[in-house]
């Protein structure tokens, strides 16, 4: 325990808040497998991260597995067709014994000529040894005979049987002949016996190897013919699993990716505070087409609480027109225009004549309506341009831009009589009257600074207050203030 705790006092401690930040990241086990990870992480980071790169990966493990797949099945094609070729060439092996049995037949004929017409005794032995052979060739194609039962239906009766038969009568025939006298007359006709013996087996044997050869070549030829077919019946599958893939691909990317893309821009754009795009998934049924829909209501949700948000925060709840901080604003963003197009400002402070009265006799919610009321006149009377704000309490000011000292007055005049003529009606029948009293200013010239623009108007509004009320006085009007005096009359 001392042991550990002594290591990590050991270790500097993160002073700052970043510093701080990081070292608990790097404690994070998710964070440190990321820097480590290697090849694996390095694929599966996007794996995670996009569900675009997921698609990606399965449509291409599909395309992988459909081509390794293909390339399997041509392999085995390929080798069947090889092991096909093997044994064809082992049956034409087979066949070369026909051959043989062919120079046997006609060495024997050779050598029975040579004893009959020559008297050559060695001839005897040597056919020994072709009839040995001749044997051992029969006993070949005995084998090749079961390869070969369309050949041998040709041929009428089972080949190597009917060889086999054959040869025993020539060889008998071919022994008659040794046993006489060579150059005598009989030998001629015992040899003509062997020939007429020998000579349709020969011919048979010839047929037999054209047959058989005909034979194998079909083989071999549909072999082939059928492993093109198989390769191109794998290919053709490939390519229609393609064309399929790249289809699903299409729709799958039609029907999720671009929706989520959609939804992707949407949030974007709600996090910048665009409360007015919509996604765009009126056609989709599915669950995006649903959570898009319900993505649109919390939009609209969304952009109607902003709305009246900002609004709040600009206006007054009471009367509608602007509150202090949004008149604040306004002012100064008009007093600088004012200045950079060198354009007249005026502004007026209208305060409600002796409202306290109003709210002591008739309640303050009366009080609240006569508000109301005065500022919806105020903003009758105005022009298009002109902005009315609620200054405070039943105190209002009104900008007017690109206005001078003499339109100004006559403007706040026209204010003035028309909230004194007018009567407010009372739900018991009496009618409310009141005045309001009106401080103008105006300035061209260098401009004026918010701050000195009010206080102006202020002072303007304090005189009107001062000569009787009801009535409006300028900047212009105000006597210069009587220095001499001036403790006793602020007192
Ligand atoms: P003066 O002619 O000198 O302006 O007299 P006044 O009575 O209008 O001025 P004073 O400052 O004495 O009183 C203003 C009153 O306005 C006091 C306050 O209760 C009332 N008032 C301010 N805001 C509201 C409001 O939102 N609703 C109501 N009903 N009354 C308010
Ligand atoms: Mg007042
Ligand atoms: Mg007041």
């Amino acid at each position: 325990m001392k042991n550990s705790s002594a290591t990590e006092s050991s270790e500097p401690k993160p002073a700052t808040t970043r510093q701080r930040r990081a070292a608990s990241r790097l404690a994070d086990p998710r964070n440190r497998a990321g820097r480590s990870g290697g090849l694996w992480t390095t694929m599966a980071g996007p794996f995670h991260r996009s569900i675009h790169i997921r698609f990606q990966y399965v449509f291409g493990a599909a395309i992988f597995g459909l081509v390794f797949m293909a390339l399997i099945a041509v392999i085995s094609s390929r080798t069947l067709l090889k092991t096909y070729e093997g044994s064809v060439q082992e049956m034409s092996h087979e066949l070369s014994a026909i051959e043989h049995l062919q120079t046997s037949l006609r060495q024997a004929n050779q050598l029975v000529f040579l004893y009959a017409f020559e008297g050559d005794q060695s001839a005897l032995g040597r056919f020994d040894a072709i009839a040995e052979e001749v044997h051992t060739q029969l006993h070949l194609l005995s084998q090749a005979d079961e390869r070969f039962p369309l050949v041998s239906k040709s041929i009428s009766v089972p080949a190597s049987q009917g060889f086999t038969t054959g040869w025993h009568e020539a060889e008998t025939a071919v022994r008659d002949v040794f046993q006489r006298t060579p150059g005598t007359v009989e030998i001629i006709s015992a040899v003509a016996r062997v020939e007429a013996l020998i000579e349709p087996i020969h011919d048979k044997f010839a047929e037999f190897r054209n047959l058989s050869l005909l034979e194998m070549q079909t083989h071999l030829n549909e072999a082939q013919s059928a492993g093109v077919q198989a390769i191109l019946t794998i290919f053709g599958g490939i390519f229609a699993g393609l064309v399929l893939l790249i289809v699903l691909g299409i729709v799958v990317g039609r029907s999720v990716l671009q929706p989520i893309a959609e939804l992707q821009l949407a949030a974007g754009k709600l996090g910048r505070k665009d409360f007015s795009h919509r996604v765009n998934l009126e056609n989709t049924r599915d669950e995006l087409g649903q959570l898009g829909r319900a993505f649109n209501v919390a939009a609209t949700a969304l952009q109607r609480l902003y709305r009246e948000l900002e609004r709040r925060s600009t206006h007054d709840g009471l009367t509608d027109v602007l509150n202090r901080a949004g008149f604040d604003e306004r002012l100064a963003a008009e007093c600088e225009s004012a200045v950079e197009f060198d354009l007249p400002l005026a502004l007026l402070l209208v305060d409600v004549d002796f409202f306290k009265q109003v709210n002591d006799t008739h309640g303050h919610q009366v009080g609240d309506r006569v508000l109301q009321i005065v500022a919806g006149l105020l903003g009758e009377t105005i022009r298009p341009d002109d902005v009315v704000a609620r200054y405070g309490g039943e105190e209002f000011a009104i900008i007017l831009p690109e206005t001078d000292e003499h339109s100004a007055m006559a403007i706040a005049q026209r204010l003035r009589s028309s909230v004194e003529n007018a009567s407010i009606k009372q739900a018991d029948g009496e009618d409310i009257r009141v005045t309001v009293s009106i401080g103008c200013v105006s300035h061209q010239e260098q401009g004026m600074s918010p701050e000195d623009f009010i206080k102006s108007a202020d002072e303007a509004l304090y005189e009107a207050k001062q000569t009787g009320r009801n009535r409006v006085v300028s900047e212009g009007d105000r006597p210069e203030p009587d220095y001499a005096n001036w403790h006793t009359d602020a007192a």
